[in-house]
């Protein structure tokens, strides 16, 4: 790894058009889409740069980023001209974050949906990047109330639509404030960015997130009162068609985690004359604004392609970063043991246990705990149940002796079958 991206890691950085990432199988681009939406050419483009400048792989990361895999020093300026020139990317050049906000890809267009998430993002986003010293990963997340809640995904900064008219705020998942009128939202969060920059910049090696702060400075942040937290939801649906207003539908498809090649992104651009594409933080892409037989149609093709179309498919559960041989760092082929583990554990995950295959102790798929979390070792794995991928392990065991203690009667099945009833005793 460059002396670049060491520091870079260190310092918290994200990777970026400008500033890829060294990774296994070359650089790792990541590129915000202008608006974060995409028509059906502009996918076929991203796709066919992906081909040409890169080694064909395409990810969408859990905050709803793009990212095309194994591109070159050679390949990336030519990918950047490409990129900027068909205007598929919209990126500043500062350290700051590249996008703050994480929506739901259904946004302003969901009839469930208590507030214009998708409106409230436009007047957030362009308002977060005049802000100086915001570090690269501080994340917004905007809620509109409805169906697809955001609750999985953690935020410096929550909105969650309550009314037409209202949105409630919490800062660092923890203090709950308002609730404010929408049309504050926007001004609401600048000011406490502004403030947030301000207290960081006396120690911006300790204050790297809100959630470092004291809940002294925390709530110095703001003058709203404090509010009761949002009654909980239902999870939210995330693969299938869904009913948009005005009668029009949505295909929502999850790439196996996280990752599709060039060929598959360019089937299902093709597939369509006209569609308002988003990207969806679990990891995959949704195709708004078709009419019920297209969006049906798109499904049907994402099936074929082997991409996920079923809130119940047991991918959804499973968290894999790239792995062997990938990514340097890796010390086993983790996406194709996490299929091969999914398909072995499928009724434990459709029932909501959730695992975790990285490749190695950074855990860049998943950062926090899970049901299991599997670390690469020597081509084994780390077997760490209900913790992280820096806890301590239970043992260490190769893809056979896993599968084989993932059957019934066995002790990791035993397990993860009292984690799903806990799950449900919660829930
Ligand atoms: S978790 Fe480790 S092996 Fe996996 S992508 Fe990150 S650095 Fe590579």
């Amino acid at each position: 790894m460059s002396a670049l991206s060491q520091e870079a890691l260190r310092r918290g950085w994200c990777p970026s058009t400008l500033k890829p990432m060294e990774t296994g199988d070359g650089w790792l681009v990541r590129l915000h889409p202008p608006g974060a939406t995409l028509t059906p050419v502009q996918l076929q483009r991203i796709a066919a740069l992906a081909a040409e400048h890169g080694n064909g792989l395409i990810e969408i990361s859990a905050r709803a980023n793009l990212q095309i895999r194994g591109v070159t020093a050679e390949s990336h300026p030519k990918l950047v001209e490409r990129l900027l020139t068909e205007q598929l990317v919209d990126e500043h050049e500062g350290d700051g974050p590249q996008r703050v906000t994480l929506v739901s890809p259904l946004a302003g267009r969901d009839p469930t949906g208590l507030i214009d998430a998708a409106a409230m993002v436009a007047l957030i986003e362009p308002r977060a990047r005049t802000v100086d010293g915001l570090p690269a990963k501080l994340g917004i997340v905007v809620d509109d109330g409805g169906a697809q809640a955001l609750d999985g995904f953690s935020g410096d900064i929550r909105l969650v639509g309550m009314d037409a008219r209202s949105a409630v705020l919490c800062l660092a998942d923890r203090l709950w404030l308002g609730p404010i009128p929408v049309t504050e939202a926007a001004p609401t969060v600048a000011a406490i960015l502004c403030d947030f920059a301000a207290l960081r910049a006396a120690a911006p090696d300790q204050i790297r997130r809100l959630r470092d702060l004291s809940s002294e400075a925390l709530a110095s942040l703001s003058t709203l009162p404090e509010a009761a937290a949002p009654a909980p939801r239902m999870p939210p649906r995330r693969a299938g068609l869904f009913a948009l207003e005005n009668d029009r539908f949505a295909t929502l498809v999850g790439l196996p985690f996280g990752r599709c090649d060039a060929e598959t992104l360019d089937r299902l651009g093709a597939a369509l004359a006209k569609a308002d594409i988003r990207l969806s933080p679990w990891r995959g892409l949704a195709f708004r604004d078709l009419d019920r037989t297209g969006a049906e149609a798109l499904l049907r093709l994402a099936g074929d392609l082997g991409l996920i179309t079923q809130d119940d498919d047991p991918r959804l559960s499973v968290q894999a970063c790239a792995g062997s041989p990938a990514c340097s760092r890796a010390e086993a082929p983790t996406m194709t043991d996490a299929a091969v583990l999914a398909a072995a554990a499928a009724s434990l995950l459709v029932q909501g246990v959730t695992l975790h295959v990285s490749g190695c102790v950074k855990a860049c798929a998943h950062p926090t705990a899970a049901d299991l979390t599997l670390v690469g070792r020597d081509g084994s794995y780390d077997v760490v149940p209900g913790g992280t991928t820096r806890d301590k392990p239970l043992a260490t065991l190769d893809l056979s002796a896993l599968l084989t203690r993932l059957q019934p009667g066995q002790d990791i099945h035993a397990r993860l079958v009292k984690a799903g009833r806990s799950m449900g005793s919660q829930g």
